[in-house]
């Protein structure tokens, strides 16, 4: 039986309405999959990737079998960073919202344990954390596995890859013997295979398998931007490309509702489509898109099945999907009837791993573009201007208004080059207002076009998409010093190594210019590292080290900049024989 809609999967009202405000119009595949296997108990190896909806899938069944009433541990999800685990506690209170007396805590290496403490001493029936610091806490008896009914390994793969397999079998050791153990993993190399064999009992396997599927011939760009900024950039490209219909597609009912609301206030002719409206309305949108009186369709994925339009010529992808599947079905939507058609993917943070996987099981050639400029999008809309002057002048006809023009320009004693620039400043209207865009998009300011792309790159330690990024489970520093300044590698690993404890083997990739250097550290100490050697010494010279966003560049934002209090422990106050990754 597949199922179909999340009112099938026999879950809480409270759970249901939650899913409700989140906007899912149905379970992703994953979900369909593995939610009636763990609600019914089982065991469960699921393999999934990252921008699967795998975190609501063993979410809602570990919420689901918590019992308000107590205040004991009842599920635990082990995750490899510190980053999915506050990712990971967040999806699961939104989860949570409607069911009262449900404590979901992270417990994570890098926030004061004193704090984490106090919040597990009120109880805690969740706990979402990286294993050294749940292992830390059990040391402490500040956590009690005794009563734990079902127990998650998040990210299996890569939490052994980063050597916690110790901890996380120390782990499942100590809960009850009869819970119910879940695995999570985008890869089943023979390790995984192993725990689940030790640790498991009668699993079942929930896995999706790809259908093969024809990738339509559409041009497919990507661009980084922040979500806050994706309205902006798509209206600029949708004004320098001018596509006659689009359509947007968003993951959420209510991501369809903000985008439309946005788009009509900017003066575009958008409608939404989804699952929440009845047959006549959609009916209505429709014929208003097909006729062109709609220019924008902002549709979810579901409401969206079954469009026929030929004109589409953008498919712009606001959020990426949950699904590879749905990419394809998203972009077959333009490029049809031998027309060009062409995509534009939105994606920062973490999207880009199902970037990455979108890429790798479609093959697709995707091109990364920088958002058009303000500049850029007043010169495509004089092109568009001009070419229709062109345009009118071949097709002629034009006597009555040349003695119009013959008669102001005899009276008034103007040039006729001052008078078109007059006409031409009315038509086109004011100019739009210049933006910040390094500030929008987390770009570097640009100067003419085409020099932009070179401009970017220059900025960025490394080339190309995902390796602009560092390694998973690593962020990335910039430090103030460089070749000038005669630092080598070496001085900066000694330096860090000296002054936090960090191993040198768990300092990542370096790569010195001229006058900086980036080096990436696991994410679970990046603010510590900063903390500790912002403003400290590298060759007796004076540093200034700032972390990186994603993209590569330094990130300015006070969050990021801020000190740690004092209260944070000195990486050296290690817990012996323990791995160091997650404190
Ligand atoms: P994950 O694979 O858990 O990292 O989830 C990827 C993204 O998909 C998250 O932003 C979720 O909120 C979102 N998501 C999860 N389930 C669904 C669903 N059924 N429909 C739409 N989006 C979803």
């Amino acid at each position: 039986m597949t199922i179909e809609r999340f009112e099938e999967l026999n879950l809480s009202e409270e759970t249901l309405k939650a899913i409700q405000d989140m906007g899912f119009e149905e379970p992703s595949p994953i979900q369909a999959l593995a939610i009636p296997m763990l609600m019914q108990g089982r065991d469960v190896i699921g393999q999934a990737q990252t921008g699967t909806g795998k975190t609501v899938a063993f979410g809602i069944p570990v919420l689901e079998k918590v019992d308000p009433t107590s205040r004991d541990i009842q599920g635990i999800v082990l995750c490899p960073t510190r980053e999915l685990a506050i990712q990971v506690a967040e999806e699961l209170n939104t989860l949570a919202k409607y069911r009262k007396g449900i404590t979901v805590l992270p417990v994570y290496g890098g926030q004061p344990i004193d704090r984490q403490i106090r919040v597990l001493r009120q109880g805690a029936q969740v706990i979402i954390g990286t294993p050294g610091r749940v292992m830390d806490h059990m040391d402490r008896g500040t956590i009690k596995l005794d009563k734990v009914r079902i127990a998650v390994l998040d990210e299996a793969d890569e939490m052994l890859d980063m050597g916690f397999r110790e901890d996380i079998e120390l782990i499942l050791q100590t809960v009850p013997a009869n819970r119910q153990t879940v695995l999570f993993s985008a890869t089943m190399p023979s390790e995984i295979l192993r725990l689940a064999d030790t640790y498991q009992t009668d699993r079942l396997l929930a896995k999706v398998s790809q259908k093969v599927l024809t990738v339509p011939n559409v041009e497919q760009f990507f661009y980084e931007v922040p979500r806050g900024s994706r309205l902006e950039a798509m209206c600029r490209i949708i004004d320098v490309f001018n596509p006659k219909l689009s359509i947007v597609f968003s993951n959420t009912k209510r991501g369809v509702d903000q985008i439309v609301e946005h788009l009509q206030a900017r003066g575009y002719m958008s409608e939404g489509l989804h699952g929440d409206m009845n047959q006549v309305q959609r009916d209505r949108v429709m014929g208003k898109f097909r006729s062109g009186n709609v220019e924008i369709l902002v549709a979810t994925d579901v409401a969206a099945r079954g469009i026929d339009v030929d004109d589409v010529e953008a498919v712009f992808n606001f959020d990426i999907p949950s699904d590879v599947e749905y990419y394809v079905h998203r972009i077959g939507r333009t490029g049809r009837a031998g027309r060009t058609g062409r995509a534009f993917t939105f994606a920062s943070g973490r999207e880009f791993y199902k970037l990455r996987d979108i890429q790798r099981f479609t093959k697709a050639k995707m091109v990364q573009r920088s958002v058009p400029s303000v500049g850029d999008v007043e010169q495509a809309k004089t092109d568009k201007f001009l070419s229709g002057i062109r345009e009118s002048m071949a097709q002629g006809g034009l006597e009555n208004q040349v003695r119009v023009v013959e008669h102001f320009l005899e009276n008034e004693q103007v040039s006729s080059l001052d008078m078109a620039a007059a006409m031409l400043k009315i038509l086109m209207g004011p100019p739009r207002e210049e933006q910040d865009d390094a500030l929008l998009f987390n770009e570097p300011s640009r100067g003419r076009p085409g020099e932009r792309d070179r401009d970017r790159d220059r900025n960025r330690p490394g080339p190309g998409f995902r390796e602009s990024g560092p390694q998973q489970g690593m962020t990335r520093l910039m430090l103030n010093v460089g070749r000038n300044q005669q630092v080598e590698v070496r001085d900066v690993v000694g330096a860090i190594a000296g002054e936090t404890g960090l191993s040198g083997r768990q300092i990542g990739k370096i790569v010195m210019q001229d006058s900086r250097c980036f080096v990436e550290v696991p994410t679970e100490f990046a603010r510590d590292v900063v903390r500790v050697m912002d403003g400290n010494q590298i060759r007796g010279l004076r540093i200034e080290v700032k972390e990186v966003s994603e993209g590569g560049r330094a990130d300015d934002d006070q969050r990021s900049m801020r000190k740690r209090p004092a209260t944070v422990r000195p990486f050296r106050a290690k817990r012996p024989n323990s791995q160091n990754w997650d404190r």
